[in-house]
């Protein structure tokens, strides 16, 4: 024989050790207890299918530990699996170690591994890796690939184990049938309640709602005490009805309504404790069929059950959500149009170099102004200003300079005027300036000392100063007359003071005809 050479014999081990390293890999010991919880639940629940879902005759109704694998296999990341299997299947031995050979045990454990995970591998692929009990389509994948497609075919297997164990006292189909049935069972009851709760956490910590808390234990009330009725009377109770099973029904569609996926997989849970409790103490309504028959109602029934009811709150959910993304949508495309609608409201209303009021938006709000107060005897005036020799600055400084002198003027307009007067750009560098509540005297004076601030003013334009002044004509409202009346006696009193020089304020007399007659301002300098 040849003997061991060390180098070849750690290069045997290597292989494995490495293997086992890469599927561990990524495993930190802050997911240890979550694994061990797994195994623990796994055990629990295999414990409750061993010893407490079997019916008189040792038919057993239901297998809840698969729905633990299932859960942990559709929500934890895929490094974590291999781990996740080891645990499950030291807690099938233990489980199963005291009625089965190891190697059934082991046979076992492995079936349900295949069973759950070859499940959720075709969840997980046909609708996304992140998986939630929050869409038809996710229900319904998880409906074909999980209860119907894995526990069939971990029907077979299971049955063939039994048949080579020759613990078989009923047909193969019969078998499969059984060991389908219970594993599907199981999957569809507490998978998604499961799943939910961890897709939930911690946001589902309770959060007492009085209102709510007590219509859920009235529901569960109501559920109880029709379930006891039906479970233990056998024909019709004292009053002549006569209840059935299919009664219980619209409780699980009321908690879908009120409750949620959360609210209807409890209520669903609650129905399949209270009906399989009542069924391994043999009150059922079907015991005048075979053991084996009244199982399969019992297991058809609470499938119906946990389908409608499971499947409404999931409909439920997808509807409100479809609701809220539209409003969202729509509130979104709201806030978009109000947004452009403001922006075009101003880009029609103001002058774009200035940001005063354009001409057509102060024609609007003078006309407004002045209507207002016509027959009343409140005074308003109204000034029209030009800016003297602006081709010059466009021709010796630039149009560009030019503008910034148009703003300069303007800030200086606005300063010296009230927030109630209403400036607007007449035309190029024409200006008008209702206001209201002013008698001509005082606009006079507005007018004035605006020209003088103008005048006064610095425009530099890089390092080459600019003079600027401009030529006011003011004209007094007889609180009749209409804006064009008013604008027409104010630019005739302008082209006066162009005409007088410029650099100056003229008032407009009373009357337009007597326009010629203009008298020069009194506090106008010469
Ligand atoms: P006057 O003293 O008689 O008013 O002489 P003026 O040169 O100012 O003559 P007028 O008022 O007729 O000419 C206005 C000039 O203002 C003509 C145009 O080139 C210029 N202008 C009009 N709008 C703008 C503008 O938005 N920016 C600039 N830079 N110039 C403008
Ligand atoms: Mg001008
Ligand atoms: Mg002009």
């Amino acid at each position: 024989m040849k003997p061991l050479d060390e180098t070849h014999g750690s290069g045997e081990i290597e292989p494995v050790l490495s293997t086992a390293r890469l599927m561990f890999t990524g495993i930190t010991h802050k997911q240890l207890p979550g694994i061990a919880l797994i195994g623990l639940a796994y055990l629990a629940g295999a414990w409750l299918g061993v010893t407490q879902t079997i019916t008189p005759e040792g038919i057993a109704i239901l297998w809840p530990p698969n729905a633990i694998l299932l859960s942990a296999f559709l929500l934890l990341p895929r490094r974590q699996w291999p781990l996740v299997a080891v645990v499950a299947l030291i807690a099938e031995c233990i489980a199963d170690i005291p009625a089965f050979p190891l190697w059934a045990a082991v046979a076992f454990g492995l079936i349900n591994l295949l069973e759950t995970a070859l499940a959720a591998t075709l969840i997980r692929r046909t609708v996304g890796e992140r998986f939630d009990f929050d869409s038809l389509r996710r229900g319904g994948y998880f409906l074909l690939y999980a209860p119907l497609l894995g526990s069939a075919l971990a029907g077979v297997l299971g049955a063939t184990v039994y048949t080579v164990l020759g613990r078989a006292d009923t047909g193969f189909l019969t078998l499969w049938r059984l060991w389908w049935f219970g594993d599907a069972l199981g999957l569809m009851l507490l998978t998604p309640l499961i799943v939910v709760l961890w897709r939930q956490f911690p946001r589902a910590l309770p959060r007492v709602h009085w209102p709510r808390l007590i219509e859920l234990l009235v529901l569960w009330g109501l559920v109880l005490g029709l379930g006891f009725q039906i479970y233990t009377s056998t024909g019709q109770d004292a009053f002549g009805f006569h209840l059935t099973p299919i009664t219980l029904l619209p409780f699980g569609a009321w908690a879908a309504a009120r409750f949620g996926v959360r609210g209807a997989a409890m209520t669903v849970i609650l129905i399949a404790v209270m009906v399989i409790g009542f069924m391994v103490r043999g009150h059922h309504p079907y015991t005048d069929l075979a053991p084996e028959h009244a199982v399969w109602l019992m297991q058809e029934y609470l499938a119906v059950v946990a389908v409608l009811s499971i499947g409404l709150a999931i409909l439920l959910h997808e509807i409100r959500k479809q609701r809220d993304e539209l409003e969202l949508r729509v509130a979104e495309r709201t806030a978009e149009l109000e947004t452009a609608n403001r922006r075009l409201q101003e880009m029609a209303t103001t002058d774009h170099l200035t940001g005063i009021a354009n001409r057509r938006h102060f024609h609007d709000q003078a006309t407004r102004t002045l209507r207002r107060r016509a027959g009343g005897n409140k005074p308003a005036s109204l000034a029209m200003l030009d800016l003297d020799h602006f081709k010059r600055i466009n021709d010796t400084h630039g149009h560009e300079a030019g503008d910034r002198v148009i703003n300069q003027v303007v800030r200086i307009v606005r300063d010296t005027i009230r927030p109630s007067d209403l400036l607007g750009r007449f035309g190029g560098e024409e200006f008008l300036l209702l206001l209201p509540d002013t008698d001509p005297d005082s606009a006079l004076e507005i007018a004035e000392r605006i020209r003088r601030k103008v005048r006064n003013a610095s425009y530099d334009n890089r390092g080459s100063p600019i003079d600027m002044t401009v030529s006011i004509g003011v004209a007094a409202w007889d609180g009749e007359q209409s804006l064009e009346t008013l604008i027409r006696a104010a630019d005739s009193a302008m082209y006066q003071a162009k005409e007088a020089g410029r650099d100056q304020v003229r008032s407009a007399p009373a009357s337009l005809d007597a326009a010629a007659a203009a008298r020069p301002c009194p506090t106008t300098p010469g």
